[in-house]
């Protein structure tokens, strides 16, 4: 791999002194923390991802991300050579971290770029790219791999992409499908690992990249909403808004009577919607009788129908 000088300094003399700038950090972090694992990354004994979340927090996946509508590529060209200088695959993995970022920034979805501009951009949410499949496709050389069919609020996805790097159970990596009856019509679309109807398949051991964390991905009817409803926040909000109102439970004021009818409210609503998307998600084998989603679906009406139900919490927050 060709490199680009991230510092002028011979390496003895780099040692001591504190990184300038974001490139700097991420060669040090390479010299110090990755030249020790680069031979487990070679071998795929490890995929590194707590090295990538620390180069997270140096600041090495932000530079994608326009700052006064300007993106700073050549930072991350300067921290991926360094990463290079040392081990090749990882610089690998930071190329496929910042297509995410660079996805998710250049995104004309507002609520996908509230829900992920900032995870992604700090490491804290790691992924990459499944666009080798499209790339080939748009030039004639192969035929999309992913179809979807649409239906109410978003479209079922079904396929599979052969090699996808930087990639883990809860990781997230663009891709493109062609709406099904619509040659040629296409929606990109970030994929969540952690979907039930996705699955990672190991590959065969490469003669290099096997620390990589490259995969065979396969969907089957992956729901892709319209609008990604992001429910970990809106349960970490319900959360802590529950444990605020508990701190307190005889307080008499009208207002904490009113918070707790709308918390009361909101939690039958967004357990009906959570559990109707995770029924979406699976398709016809969470229609089977034997499956845990229909089962929380029927459990999450009961959270709206118990009294006080949905109907009379309403009437309650309109009188109170
Ligand atoms: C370790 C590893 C990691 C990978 N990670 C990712 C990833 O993160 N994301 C991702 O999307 N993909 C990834 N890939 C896939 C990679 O980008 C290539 O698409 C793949 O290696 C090509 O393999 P193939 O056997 O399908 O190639 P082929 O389709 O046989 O193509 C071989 C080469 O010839 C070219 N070619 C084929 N047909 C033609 C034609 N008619 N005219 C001109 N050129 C042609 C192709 O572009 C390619 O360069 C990864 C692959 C590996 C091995």
């Amino acid at each position: 791999m060709s490199s680009v000088a991230v510092s002028r300094l011979p390496v003895d003399e780099e040692r001591d002194l504190p990184p300038t700038s974001i490139a700097d950090a991420v060669a040090s972090i390479a010299r110090k923390d990755l030249a020790p694992l680069a031979a487990d990354i070679d071998s795929g004994a490890i995929y590194p991802a707590d090295l990538l979340r620390r180069l997270g927090n140096a600041g090495a996946w932000g530079s994608h991300v326009p700052n006064n509508g300007v993106a700073d590529l050549g930072c991350a060209i300067q921290s991926i050579s360094a990463l290079g200088e040392v081990c090749g695959a990882t610089a690998f993995m930071a190329w496929c971290q910042n297509t995410l970022v660079w996805y998710v920034a250049n995104s004309d979805n507002p609520a996908l770029v509230g829900r992920f501009a900032d995870d992604v951009s700090t490491g804290r949410i790691l992924g990459g790219t499944g666009l080798s499949n499209p790339m080939k496709s748009l030039f004639g050389i192969e035929k999309l791999k992913l179809k979807g069919r649409k239906v109410d609020g978003g479209y079922v996805v079904r396929g599979a992409l052969p090699w996808v790097s930087n990639l883990g159970s809860d990781h997230f990596f663009g891709t493109i499908f062609e709406i099904e009856d619509r040659p040629g019509e296409i929606v990109m679309f970030l994929a969540d690992c952690s979907d039930p109807a996705i699955t990672l398949q190991p590959c065969k051991p490469f003669l290099a990249m096997d620390g990589t964390g490259t995969y065979s991905v396969q969907f089957r009817d992956v729901f892709v909403s319209n609008e990604p409803t992001d429910f970990r926040k809106m349960l970490s909000d319900l959360e802590a808004e529950t444990m605020a109102l508990a701190r307190d439970p005889f307080n008499a004021d009208d207002g904490y009577w009113r918070r707790v009818l709308a918390l009361r409210l909101n939690l039958g609503e967004a357990s009906v919607a959570a559990a109707h998307t995770a029924m979406l998600h699976c398709g016809a084998r969470g229609y089977l009788k034997s499956h845990r989603v229909q089962r929380r679906l029927r459990e999450a009406y009961f959270v709206a129908i118990v009294t006080p139900a949905t109907k009379q919490l309403r009437k309650m927050l309109e009188d109170a």
